[in-house]
């Protein structure tokens, strides 16, 4: 496609139009090796109007585009297999701040550390927290509608926009940038873009919501006997502090395989046999809050939900916990052969998913290794199942385990993918376990927005 590259090029710099394997190689494959891939050429625009040029371009030349931001999807959606991979990282303005209005309007490329530090510049806060903060991008987080470790109380990033612009398929610029709470005009048309995963359109920029600031912040971490126990805890702390930001568990082996294979993490709870939670509290002011957290952490250990509790002395300690809990992906992925799922049920059903899918798991592979962790507060878990050490690798059959973890959520009224998407590993997966209505709407609503399958012609549908 060098005439496409030629054309793109004139009309947003040479210097933004990369064909150089070696620079392009960065962008062809994600962190884990998982998903690797080829394009003829990369564009970076540096404005809306560029963005629109580039795909009205792509269209003339009958050229598809695969879109990405800070490539840490871990879905293998931005990853191009021959379409023209459109990257927005040179997007990354934050346009502009209204404090009075609790909004900020980032471009799509603006890393969300950098919306976390010009929110606290203005005295707010972007709730939005990820281990991958430092490199995912408004975009990203957007089309993937991200999830993290505020979730609990902040929603996800579905719940932290206002407004949204993007360029469609054919070129034209959806400009829904308003930064209002109330707007009952019709259909919400933002959302269409927000966890599409780039199938509809390209988000360029967006406003979001800022919140005031927690002028106290606690973090405790403690061992619970069962899943059981931390779901009774959970409850019990929401109740008496009505503070909980955060509420992420981590089973044995997890914490384990992470004090292994990652240097310098210390495990605080080394006597937690069966899980660790890590709880974060955030209220508007200190008076109160840990003697509530203390008072409420005694009486689960009178109740027997808490075998050993800490709260952090400083926030030295509290980064400590938080390092842990963050390190736990990389910290199993030494591990050799695993299948790895992102599972969502209702709140009150995490301790029977743990149950059911630990007792099939290892029913089909005996001395099976399950690392389980995440956001037990929201329902969702990240579930990893790896071989007993010493197995067969060849009896290890990877779709069929997945089948035997979706089933289980499904049957308990869960999402195959709570907060990491479908891309092109859970296309086939989405086809067997979403209802067909819902199958359905969505090849309706792609087809009418993206009738030639422009963007992203790979994910979601098989
Ligand atoms: C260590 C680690 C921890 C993580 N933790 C979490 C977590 O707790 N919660 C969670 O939800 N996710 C998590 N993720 C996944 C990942 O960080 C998120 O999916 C993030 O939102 C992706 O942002 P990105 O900019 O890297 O997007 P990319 O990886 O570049 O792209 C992701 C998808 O969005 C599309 N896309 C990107 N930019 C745009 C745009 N401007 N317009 C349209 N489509 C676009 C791509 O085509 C692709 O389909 C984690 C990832 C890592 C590596």
């Amino acid at each position: 496609m060098p005439d496409l590259a030629a054309r793109i090029a004139a009309r947003i710099g040479a210097k933004n139009v990369i064909s150089d394997p070696a620079l392009l190689a960065a962008h062809l494959s994600e962190w884990r090796g998982r998903y690797s891939g080829q394009t003829p050429f990369a564009a970076f625009p540096t404005t809306t109007d560029e963005v629109a040029a580039v795909v009205r371009l792509c269209a003339e030349g009958n050229a598809k585009i695969v879109t990405q931001g800070g490539n840490t999807g871990l879905v293998g959606g931005q990853i191009p297999d021959g379409e023209v991979l459109v990257l927005l990282t040179r997007m990354n303005r934050i346009r502009a701040i209204d404090a009075d209005n609790d909004s900020l309007v980032a471009e799509a490329g603006v890393v969300l550390t950098a919306v976390q530090n010009a929110a606290a510049e203005s005295n707010r806060l972007f709730p939005l927290s990820l281990a991958s903060e430092a490199s995912a991008t408004i975009g990203g987080l957007i089309s993937t509608n991200a999830g993290g470790v505020h979730v609990l109380r902040y929603g996800m990033m579905r719940d932290l926009v206002l407004g949204i612009e993007a360029v469609l398929p054919d070129g034209r610029v959806f400009s829904g940038l308003k930064a209002l709470r109330k707007d009952n005009t019709g259909y919400d048309l933002k959302q269409l873009f927000i966890g599409a995963e780039g199938t509809l359109g390209i988000v360029t920029a967006a406003v979001l919501k800022l919140f005031p600031r927690p002028a106290a912040r606690e973090t405790a971490m403690v061992s619970v006997p069962s899943p059981a126990h931390a779901l009774a805890l959970l409850h019990r702390l929401k109740a008496a502090t009505g503070a909980v930001s955060a509420f992420e568990v981590m089973n044995r082996l997890s914490m384990d395989l992470t004090v292994k294979n990652m240097p310098n993490v210390r495990d605080a709870l080394p006597d937690a046999r069966v899980m660790a939670v890590l709880i974060e509290f955030e209220a508007a002011h200190a008076h109160g809050l840990r003697e509530a957290i203390e008072d409420a952490l005694a009486a689960a250990m009178a109740a027997g939900e808490v075998e050993t509790a800490l709260i952090a002395e400083n926030s030295s300690q509290a980064r400590d916990f938080w390092a842990l809990r963050e390190l736990i992906s990389a910290g199993h992925k030494p591990e050799g052969a695993q299948v790895s799922h992102d599972i969502s049920v209702p709140v009150s059903r995490t301790p029977d998913f743990l149950t059911r899918a630990n007792a099939a798991m290892e029913a089909r592979y005996p001395g099976a290794r399950i690392v389980a962790f995440g956001h037990m507060g929201d329902g969702n878990f990240h579930y990893t199942v790896m071989q007993a050490v010493g197995a067969d690798a060849a009896t290890f059959h990877g779709a069929a385990l997945s089948q035997d973890v979706f089933e289980i959520a499904t049957a308990l009224g869960g999402s195959i993918s709570a907060e990491h998407g479908i891309g092109v590993a859970r296309r086939g997966d989405l086809a067997r376990f979403k209802d067909p209505e819902s199958m359905a709407l969505m090849r309706a609503l792609k087809r009418a927005i993206d009738p030639d399958n422009r963007l992203n012609p790979r994910a979601l549908f098989e």
